[in-house]
């Protein structure tokens, strides 16, 4: 069965995403979650390393969009600080504003790869749109419990899987 919740690719970190391949694939862009994905919930701004490889994606002319369903101040504090175009509350999994992100890139869902940490937010979002799912470990095993509740869900699924 083909499972919604499961993505096209699994990485362990970011830094750890084949650009080639994608491209290759016709991927023009991404959109980020940003919690656990590319920081932790505790990193108001991204790490030097990851500020640097964002700012490359950029120059390789790929889009960058974040999506986070955390809230203005820290989404804001975080996309500003690297010239990132953003949408707080982003209502993950629901597709509104992860379509609007597509437009704002001037690229489809299916030219756009969707990365983040968490099978019911992120991937099913991409998933729903036609996006290319990048699933990522989370940085950190600090979450809150709701969080913490789904990763249960998580682990059944992604061991049903393999
Ligand atoms: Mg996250």
């Amino acid at each position: 069965m083909k499972n919604i919740f499961l993505p096209e690719i699994f990485v362990d970190t970011v830094f750890d995403i084949d650009l080639e391949k994608l491209s290759q694939n016709g991927v023009k862009a991404f959109i980020f979650d940003i919690d656990n994905t590319l920081a932790t919930y505790a990193m108001p701004l991204p790490d030097e390393k990851t500020a640097q490889w964002i700012k490359m994606l950029r120059d390789k002319d790929f889009g960058v969009f974040f999506a986070s369903n955390n809230d203005e101040e820290r989404v804001k504090t975080f996309a500003d600080s690297v010239g990132v175009p953003y949408k707080a509350k982003a209502l993950k999994p629901l597709g509104k504003y992860l379509r609007r992100a597509c437009k704002l890139m001037g690229v489809t869902p299916h030219e756009t790869a969707l990365v983040g940490d968490q099978l019911f937010t992120d991937i099913w979002g991409g998933k729903w749109l036609g996006m290319c799912t990048i699933l990522v470990n989370p940085i950190s095993e600090v979450e809150d419990s709701f969080v913490k509740f789904k990763r249960r869900f998580e682990k059944m699924i992604l061991k049903n899987s393999r």
